[in-house]
């Protein structure tokens, strides 16, 4: 992105999070930029807050919808940036309407395709197990034989900046690569085929499409039922790509063999949070995470510090580079 050295600008940074400050503090004082940090998400509460603003950063737990863009716009703001890739959390439409410039972020994807392949990984050889019994002196082989990467056929749906990187990734383990995706891209090391094919041939299925009217729930039980018997589940996208109670049903009559999950439909306010001594009321997320073949994790395949820094840096100069030159390379544009 062409951002010029200083700039003479002030932006709120919404739900800031401790491990991002030291990013943010270098950009403002290379920039000369004023920040004003908030720590809780943009809400009807919080929009005040960027009075003065020339643009807002937030991350995924601002619901920013048609009401929050309409208080921005009557703050006089703009510009809103996304420091996280999925954007589902904006009301696009509402911000076109109202002419408000929205960019997301694009770091890099290598933390979420080697996370992939690090669940693919723990599926196939039941780590899960292993490590719970190794924990309790238990180290019986009973239940806990894998199979070879070299025998499996893989089957990336999704194959854009991740799904492409978990192909790379792969290419080094012999295994067959199939892939679907509504783009054809002819760099992409791996067999395309249609998406009951690739039902029909996965012996493992990882989901790597963003959240769309088209990809909701795209794991239900007519999906399950082209599957493999067995077959290996692995979702670091987003929970909503999957119906919970289909996948409940398909694991318990033994259909999926082992299904790891690093988003989850409703996870909004436990992911990321410190719940230990609270009720949670996701029963879904309770009920399968006890299955000996299910591996959850908090929504994590992108956190590396590489990510961090380029989220924070995309989402400061995203907003700069749309206030002052009009463009952005991660506008969002398209689909609107
Ligand atoms: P991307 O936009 O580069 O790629 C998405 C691909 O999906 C594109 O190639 C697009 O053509 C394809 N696609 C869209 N609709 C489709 C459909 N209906 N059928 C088939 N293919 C379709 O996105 P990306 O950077 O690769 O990220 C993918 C998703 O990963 C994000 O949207 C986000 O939900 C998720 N994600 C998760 C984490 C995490 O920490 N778990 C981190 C980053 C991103």
């Amino acid at each position: 992105m062409n951002v010029p050295n200083i700039v003479n600008m002030k932006i709120t940074v919404y739900e800031i999070r401790e491990d991002e400050r030291e990013a943010f503090r270098r950009l403002a004082g290379n920039l000369k930029l004023e920040i004003v940090y908030v720590s809780a998400p943009l809400n009807d509460d919080t929009v005040q807050l960027a009075a003065g603003s020339n643009g807002v950063t937030i991350l995924g737990y601002s619901k920013v919808s048609a009401g929050i863009l309409g208080k921005l716009k009557d703050l006089n703001i703009n510009y809103l940036s996304t420091r996280t890739i999925g954007y589902n959390h904006i009301d696009l439409a509402a911000a076109k309407r109202l002419n408000i410039r929205i960019s997301n972020a694009s770091y890099g994807p290598y933390g979420v395709a080697d996370y992939t392949v690090m669940l693919i990984l723990m599926s196939l050889r039941k780590y899960k197990q292993a490590l719970f019994r190794a924990n309790v002196n238990d180290y019986s082989l009973t239940g806990l034989q894998g199979r070879e990467m070299k025998d499996m056929t893989i089957g990336i749906i999704g194959t854009g900046r991740i799904g492409s990187k978990v192909i790379d990734n792969l290419s080094g383990f012999g295994c067959r690569i199939l892939a679907y995706d509504t783009y054809i891209d002819g760099n992409v090391k791996a067999e395309y085929v249609s998406l009951d094919t690739l039902y029909k041939e996965s012996d493992i299925i990882s989901l790597h499409v963003p959240l769309f009217e088209s990809t909701s729930q795209i794991i239900n039980k007519n999906s399950l039922s082209k599957m493999k018997e067995g077959v290996i589940l692995i979702n670091c996208s987003r929970g909503e790509l999957m119906n919970i109670a289909d996948v409940i049903i398909a694991i318990e009559h033994e259909k999926i063999g082992a299904l790891a999950l690093d988003v989850f439909e409703n996870e909004e306010g436990i992911y990321h949070f410190d719940r230990r001594t609270d009720i949670l009321k996701n029963r879904d997320m309770a009920y399968i995470r006890q299955f000996p073949n299910v591996i959850m994790t908090q929504h994590i395949a992108f956190y590396t510090n590489s990510a961090v820094d380029d989220m924070v840096s995309c989402g400061v100069k995203s907003l700069i580079s749309l206030i002052g030159e009009g463009r952005a390379d991660t506008e969002i544009t398209y689909r609107v």
